[in-house]
């Protein structure tokens, strides 16, 4: 099945003709990048494919795609994204070098993948994974191409962040917008990744299965198992602060600044609970109980107070006395 189905669908239509540039803008982890994938297998699959039909995965333009060669299309993103897809032959030394940014020379390249005609005949499909990481002269150089109408060549912007984007940038593309999955869909996508036991942790990951797919595949989704259980079950501070040293180090690849926003999360779930609303990430049974102990001023501090260490998370001088704080100041309004 394919997430955003209702996307595909407006699409994939009988006789919808595709715009020459798309924006796919909406949160990380509903499944931006695999529409626009399959969207361009599509675009490319030489197999005459009817309304909402994906590619035919045969052919051989489908072939090529499926190995990452096809000649008629590019995947423009940050280096650092490259190397993590790439996987574990690289050293931390050189993935912590490589660009979070996309270069101009990878727009400059495009140009000529642009200009050249095509190589099957077909459609030619360019996806920029994500549009935020063009800086301002980046971008202006790619809106140079995005000016030249061509037909049979395809743009797909995706964007989690596309408030920022130029305004040039966002007026010569459509804009499709992606959302939180709904429950039932995200829960058939897991039972198709033979997943369905994690779909509980669907409300914590903001409704963005993808986020869930990667936490488990990773093995983060264990430490952050350990740390929602902490946090249900407080204990003292200071003790805390080290477990939560051991989890960072453990390698499992949570960081600091995720250890923040899940305490944030939880701090909102307690000021919702607190005035009678649902919790929106975490179980109403686990975080009733305790938000009974906090008053709604302590926990506004609280999230102030955390709010700003946050801008630290990346980079804290002393980690051990970074989550002490953390911990003191978010189980602060328990003893209110
Ligand atoms: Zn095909």
């Amino acid at each position: 099945m394919i997430l955003n189905d209702q996307i595909w669908r407006s699409l994939t239509g009988e006789g919808v003709r595709l715009p020459h540039a798309l924006l796919f803008a909406g949160p990380a982890g509903v499944g931006k990048r695999e529409l626009a994938e399959a969207l361009a297998a599509r675009l490319l699959c030489e197999t005459p494919r009817g309304a909402h039909e994906p590619a035919c995965g045969r052919c051989p333009s489908c072939v090529m795609m499926a190995n990452g060669q096809h000649p008629d299309f590019r995947l423009v993103q940050p280096e650092a994204d490259s190397a993590a897809e790439e996987g574990e032959n690289q050293g931390e030394a050189e993935k912590k070098k490589a660009s979070r940014q996309i270069r101009i020379q990878q727009i400059r390249e495009l140009e000529d993948f642009f200009h050249v005609g095509g190589h099957r005949g077909g459609a030619r499909v360019c996806v920029i994974d994500p549009a935020e990481a063009m800086n301002p002269i980046v971008a202006n150089s790619l809106l140079k191409i995005l000016e030249e109408p061509s037909p049979s060549f395809y743009f797909i912007m995706i964007s989690h962040r596309w408030r920022n984007l130029l305004p040039t940038l966002l007026s010569r593309s459509r804009r499709v917008m992606f959302g939180p999955q709904p429950l039932e869909q995200s829960r058939r996508w897991l039972e198709e990744q033979k997943l369905a036991g994690e779909a509980k942790w669907l409300p914590f990951f903001g409704h963005a299965p993808l986020q869930l797919f990667d936490a488990v595949r990773s093995g983060r989704l264990k430490a952050l198992e350990k740390l929602v259980n902490d946090l249900e079950r407080p204990v003292e501070p200071l003790a805390l602060a080290a477990r939560w040293e051991g989890l960072v180090k453990e390698g499992a690849g949570l960081s600091i600044e995720d250890l923040v926003v899940t305490v944030q999360k939880w701090l909102h779930d307690l000021g919702m609970c607190r005035v009678g609303h649902a919790p929106r990430y975490f179980d109403r049974n686990a975080i009733a109980p305790l938000a009974q102990k906090t008053t709604l001023p302590a926990l506004v501090r609280a999230q102030q107070q955390i709010a700003q260490l946050r801008a630290w998370a990346n980079h804290p001088l002393n980690p051990r006395l970074f989550l002490e704080d953390l911990c003191v100041r978010a189980f602060k309004p328990l003893n209110s």
